[in-house]
């Protein structure tokens, strides 16, 4: 059980979290070898090779593997981030208990939006929750971090200046999301929607709903 009272923060990861990971798939896994295959006359699957190939060669551990414009750059493809998300602009989703616990729990707390993701990712897709957020912190824009360490947590926490205690955060990364807060102190929770298997012994959440009942609502 959380203190009702002494939590101040509670801060949300984004894909898989709030929002499902359809959109962001597309865009890298459709849109970019897509475009790559019209421009070099190839087929879809040999541009799909070619790409994530490329992907796999400047690896998760560097920034650039993050930002969209190095890779439009990178494959010469005329066209701009925007114009790109919106040919998969229909597969953006909010998940529905996400809603539901963000309206709710604004009114009571001070929410933010602790994501690796690149912010216009972020603006992208969380459209019509952003009001209710009172910050979005993107690791790999704001703190050119490529993940979420223990520090970007560190650096959250003074720039809001609040303690790790006074803070919770859900997301659906053992590691970023568990792990690296759970380290300074935050009152980290993992979300497993898909119920998989955990080798270790974890503070899980089934659903966003479940943090309600853990702050007793
Ligand atoms: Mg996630």
């Amino acid at each position: 059980m959380l203190s009702k009272t002494r939590i101040k923060v509670i801060s949300f990861d984004m894909d898989g979290t709030l929002v499902p990971t359809d959109f962001v798939n597309a865009v890298w896994l459709e849109g970019i070898p897509s475009l790559y295959a019209k421009k070099h006359k190839i087929s879809f699957e040999k541009a799909y090779e070619i790409v994530t190939k490329a992907y796999n060669e400047v690896g998760e551990h560097r920034i650039e593997w993050y930002y969209l414009d190095y890779w439009l750059k990178k494959f010469d493809l005329k066209i701009t981030k925007k114009e790109l998300f919106n040919m998969y602009k229909d597969k953006v989703k909010i998940y529905k208990d996400a809603e539901h616990v963000i309206k709710f729990l604004s009114n009571r707390y001070t929410l933010i939006v602790s994501s690796n993701a690149e912010k216009d990712f972020i603006w992208f897709q969380l459209k019509p929750l952003l009001p209710y957020f009172h910050h979005v912190f993107s690791a790999t824009s704001d703190l050119k971090e490529v993940k979420k360490s223990q520090e970007f947590y560190g650096k959250v926490c003074e720039l809001l200046k609040v303690e790790p205690e006074e803070t919770v955060h859900i997301g659906d990364h053992l590691v970023f999301d568990y792990l690296n807060p759970r380290k300074i102190g935050i009152n980290a929770f993992l979300l497993n929607r898909n119920q998989h298997k955990i080798g270790l012994k974890v503070n899980s959440l089934k659903n966003l709903k479940e943090i309600l009942d853990l702050l007793n609502f």
